[in-house]
């Protein structure tokens, strides 16, 4: 068997053409979307994603501010930029990108963004809400998953899920949103004893480890949906997934690949996210009346 590629940059582009039309009709009320983008050093791949998060803001209408601020930045006052963009009207969506540097409480300042602001969806009142079925704001790249799955008419209800990898931005939301779509889902991590046995009895397998080529083709079931999160910075410069690409598609039902599959839908769901806040605060709608 050959695996259906599962095509993140089309569906991407999908997203963000619906994206586009439903900011035209907010601006015909006169409300503009409005994205802040905090960044913190001199990283350069943070300075890629932000430039990328900007641009695709840009494409679909909606207004976006990056803010750049030095390494030697203090706590405080990243915390005042943050406090500042909680008060402007203008900015529906506020977004510290990650990592910070090693000076900075990384839970304090994500704490700080108010939570109906909060498109990356790591606030403690926004995991929580997630905890208990009742979502705010998804986090981007599992919200992007669920897209995939979605639009592949991927069979979820009843289905065994496997995500590999557990962290608070991907893996943890990632198995909260299949629960909650009534999947029985194995959360793994680096813990976890046979991961090859855990896999294998995955009809839907996400796999976000940041481990280039650590899921090989014996470890997936025959027909399984192989969702591949890993970006992977080869030292040739290529970039990678946790899933070994070539082996994996043998097996597997359906695939992403990598580049050009959960990336794109990151973005695009951050264009969402944005969007939903501006429709929520138009509408006169806080987390507590939602
Ligand atoms: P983290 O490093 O925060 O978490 C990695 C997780 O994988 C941990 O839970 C860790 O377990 C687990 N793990 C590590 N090694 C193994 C192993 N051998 N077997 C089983 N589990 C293991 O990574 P992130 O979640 O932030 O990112 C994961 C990957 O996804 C990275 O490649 C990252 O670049 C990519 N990514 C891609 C995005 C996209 O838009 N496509 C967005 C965000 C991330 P433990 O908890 O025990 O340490």
């Amino acid at each position: 068997m050959t695996a259906r590629i599962i095509d993140g940059k089309a569906l991407s582009a999908t997203v963000r053409a619906e994206v586009a039309e439903r900011v035209k009709t907010l601006r015909a009320q006169g409300i503009q979307p409005g994205l802040a983008v905090v960044l913190v050093g001199e990283d350069p791949a943070s300075q890629v994603y932000v430039r990328n998060k900007a641009a695709a803001c840009e494409q679909a209408g909606l207004h976006s501010r990056v803010i750049r601020m030095g390494e030697d930045t203090t706590e405080a006052e990243l915390l005042d930029v943050v406090r500042q963009l909680n008060d402007d009207a203008s900015i529906h969506g506020i977004l510290v990108q990650l990592p910070l540097p090693g000076h900075m409480n990384t839970a304090k300042v994500i704490e700080t963004i108010a939570a109906e602001k909060d498109v990356d969806g790591f606030h403690i009142s926004n995991a929580g809400l997630l905890m208990t079925g009742k979502p705010l704001f998804r986090p981007c790249t599992p919200y992007g998953v669920m897209k995939m799955l979605e639009s592949e008419q991927v069979a979820i209800w009843g289905a065994e899920a496997v995500v590999v990898g557990a962290s608070n931005i991907v893996g943890k939301p990632m198995a909260m949103l299949l629960l909650a779509a009534g999947a029985t889902v194995t959360l793994c991590n680096s813990k976890t004893r046979d991961l090859g046995k855990q896999t294998r009895r995955a009809d839907i397998l996400i796999v976000a480890t940041g481990r280039p080529g650590m899921v090989t083709a014996d470890m997936i079931k025959p027909g399984a949906v192989v969702i591949d999160v890993g970006i992977n910075r080869l030292p040739d410069g290529g970039l990678v997934g946790d899933v070994e690409f070539e082996g994996a598609r043998e097996v597997a039902g359906a695939i992403t690949p990598v580049p050009g599959g959960v990336g794109p839908m990151t973005i695009a769901m951050l264009l969402v996210n944005t969007l939903e806040a501006a429709e929520r605060s138009a509408a006169g709608i806080s987390l507590q009346t939602q």
